[in-house]
């Protein structure tokens, strides 16, 4: 669930931004409406029922290891991860035993999952950036937080989210694909779709909303045949190309 760094300046100017702000909105799914707030309030309302206290499913011991969870789960599976760190947050769950590891001891942790070399990098440098800037604590801070390598807005809102208990909301593939084709929040770009979710998602639903959707999206909502008969919230989404049960024909 890491990300990329995300770039809103634009360097050519505001009359590319309008532009390039336009196209954006061409592509996002021209015709699909967004839901109500009423509509967006059962979803949600219904999320919670089936599920009162959602929790991640990457593997961490303190923030720190959350950290580095996140990061190293970018083009990787949650369970991969997992495999991965176990044996290294046994013996590495602080920047400094991580530094004391080096880049071979971390590379050799970490080489079962993809750009192992590029994450290896960013692991030493965060956390090297962590003990000189932070005394090894991990920032609950935005701004710091995107300052750090292979740390971008939703891997921020991961950690603030998960670690500290903001209710910081994180768009990753699968909230990206629940927020469009449900019509909570649809959107051309992950960005736009976290803009939207922040300001459509009701206070009281704010703090387990990245959970809720992301779970919904892995398990239920998934990309190539989403699961429509049986999911809780098949009424409300606006969908137009619902699974039907098996036996059963559309018209
Ligand atoms: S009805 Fe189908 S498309 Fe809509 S949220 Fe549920 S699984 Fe996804």
């Amino acid at each position: 669930m890491a990300d990329s760094k995300s770039n809103s300046a634009d360097p050519t100017g505001p009359g590319q931004a309008a532009h390039t702000k336009a196209v954006a909105k061409r592509r996002a799914r021209p015709g699909r409406s967004r839901l109500s707030r009423a509509e967006i309030a059962a979803l949600y309302g219904r999320l919670r029922a089936a599920n009162p206290e959602p929790k991640g499913e990457l593997e961490y011991l303190n923030p720190y290891t959350l950290l580095i969870a996140v990061v190293l789960s970018a083009q990787a599976t949650d369970a991969g991860v997992n495999r991965a760190t176990r044996p290294l947050f046994a013996i590495a769950d602080t920047p400094q035993k991580m530094l004391a590891l080096g880049e071979p001891g971390v590379k050799e942790a970490i080489r079962s999952l993809g750009f192992f070399n590029t994450k290896t990098k960013s692991v030493l440098t965060l956390s090297r950036m962590l003990v000189e800037q932070y005394g090894g604590e991990v920032p609950r801070d935005r701004q710091a937080l995107e300052a750090l390598p292979g740390v971008g807005r939703k891997t921020a809102s991961v950690v603030l989210n998960t670690a500290f208990g903001e209710p910081a909301i994180a768009v990753d593939t699968h909230v990206f694909r629940v927020s469009n084709r449900t019509g909570l929040a649809p959107g051309a770009t992950a960005d736009d779709v976290t803009d939207i979710l922040e300001r459509v998602t009701p206070a009281e639903f704010k703090l387990h909303a990245h959970h809720w959707l992301i779970l919904h999206g892995r398990y239920v909502c998934v990309a190539r045949k989403p699961k429509c008969p049986a999911c809780v919230i098949a009424d409300i989404c606006r969908f137009k190309e619902k699974t039907q049960p098996a036996g059963r024909l559309s018209v």
